[in-house]
């Protein structure tokens, strides 16, 4: 794929380096699945029914689209007594805050039945809201069942009993708070979480009156404070001292500022001091997904609840900052300050973690090479360089999500529906985090 720098799938002989000790368990390539995708998981429907569901739905949407345009010409289709379209009225699903807090998104609208004949009695009709998981890395390739996994998230049932409708237009309006627990639509490198709707009115005759539409939810995640981070790097007394934001954003920049201090060593008359000669960052981008197996394929990776760990690590922006940074060899400090942003052409992904083992997460990466001087301490300013050098590297944790003004908060915006649901103010505690640089700061001629 174009602009993947740096992509793997964990292979089971891979040695985990030491940043990604978690997964060391995971060595044998198979690993225990996680609790089912969602904690609301109604009795499951037939799965390949289901998929054959929803695909017919869509193609009715986009057909029925354009019928439903054309409304003016007489020209009915005869095997057609219902059509049926949507209106949402709810804005944009955006969840704010992270799954443990997010109040979810109210999503309502009507479903709009336009009766063609005198009469048209349904028997049946339902609306259910599916989350489809696909993976491109299946257990078993071309298995339908191992690379598609659907679950019902909620279903309306429109009528307790058949129900006998006038030609004409007849609305079912519908709402229903999303739980924010669900993770977002996410189209990952590894996988993609979709949700749609499938509604399906049958009559008295036995039609299946299908009608499909693909809904999107977002995730903002308010910003809380500024993230102050230090790293060591032994064996010299270098320190970075960083202030990150608290979250990013797929579109814009931000400010990065970090102070590295350490930087002089005095001895009796002469003094050592390190200069920085070169400064790169990068955000790396990592995707993880557990592969299930059908329960066709269960013994390709060792039994039920099982499946395999993939993961993909790829780079969304990196940059060589050429200058901006102070260095003060008095206070024994380098201070630089830049801004860092997504590269939007290398599509970025926010931020998810499912308990069905999908998951996106992101580090700044920062890698620094520094020279050292020597310098007599009656005349500073004659620094020989003496030869050695190191490339210091470290890595931060970045949160990015979606900018939480994007969609409309329905509880601030729409007329309260749901009272009982308070918005949630943002909580977050300092996030300040020392720690020692794993990686060795390895020396270099320069
Ligand atoms: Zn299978």
């Amino acid at each position: 794929m174009p602009g993947r720098l740096l992509a793997f799938v964990r292979a089971p002989s891979s040695s985990p380096k030491s940043d990604h000790q978690k997964l060391d368990k995971h060595q044998k390539d198979v690993i225990p699945l996680f609790p089912p995708v969602y904690s609301v998981n109604p009795p499951p429907l037939h799965k390949a029914s289901q998929e054959s569901l929803v695909m017919d739905a869509f193609k009715r949407h986009s057909l029925g689209g354009r019928h439903h345009a054309d409304k003016k010409s007489p020209k009915v289709e005869p095997q057609q007594p219902v059509r049926m379209d949507m209106l949402v009225e709810s804005p944009p699903l955006v969840f704010y805050n992270s799954p443990q807090t997010s109040t979810g998104a109210l999503f309502s609208g009507q479903l709009k039945l336009d009766v063609s004949e005198p009469h048209v009695t349904l028997e049946k009709f339902e609306m259910r809201l599916l989350a489809t998981v696909t993976t491109k890395k299946p257990v078993v390739q071309h298995c339908s069942e191992c690379s598609t996994q659907i679950t019902e998230i909620h279903k309306w049932d429109f009528l307790k009993a058949p129900v006998s409708l006038r030609h004409g237009m007849h609305a079912y309006p519908f709402s229903h708070l999303l739980p924010g627990y669900l993770p977002a639509t996410t189209h990952g490198s590894l996988a993609t979480l979709d949700y749609s709707l499938s509604v399906v009115a049958t009559t008295s005759t036995g039609d299946n009156i299908k009608y499909g539409r693909q809904i999107d939810i977002k995730r903002a995640i308010f910003p809380g404070n500024e993230k102050h981070s230090i790293r060591i790097f032994p064996p010299t007394n270098l320190t970075a001292a960083l202030t990150l934001p608290p979250v990013i954003h797929p579109i814009g920049d931000f400010p990065i500022e970090m102070r590295l201090s350490g930087i002089v060593t005095n001895k009796n008359d002469s003094q050592t001091r390190w200069r920085l000669r070169k400064l790169n960052w990068r955000i790396e981008e990592t995707h993880k997904f557990v592969s299930p197996a059908c329960a066709k394929h269960t013994s390709k990776v060792g039994g039920e609840r099982k499946g395999i760990l993939h993961e993909d690590v790829h780079v969304i922006a990196n940059e060589e900052v050429k200058h901006g940074w102070k260095t003060d060899f008095d206070q024994g400090n380098i201070d630089a300050e830049f801004r860092a942003a997504c590269n939007m052409s290398l599509k970025p992904v926010c931020d998810m973690d499912s308990p069905n083992g999908m998951e996106v997460k992101h580090n700044l990466i920062i890698e620094m090479v520094v020279a050292e001087e020597w310098a007599p301490l009656k005349k500073p300013n004659q620094a020989t360089p003496t030869g050695a050098a190191r490339v210091l590297r470290t890595q931060f944790h970045l949160v990015l999500t979606e900018r939480a003004g994007l969609g409309i908060s329905w509880d601030e915006e729409q007329p309260p529906m749901y009272e009982d649901v308070p918005a949630s103010p943002p909580t977050y505690v300092d996030d300040y985090d020392i720690a020692h640089l794993d990686d060795e700061a390895s020396s270099l001629n320069i």
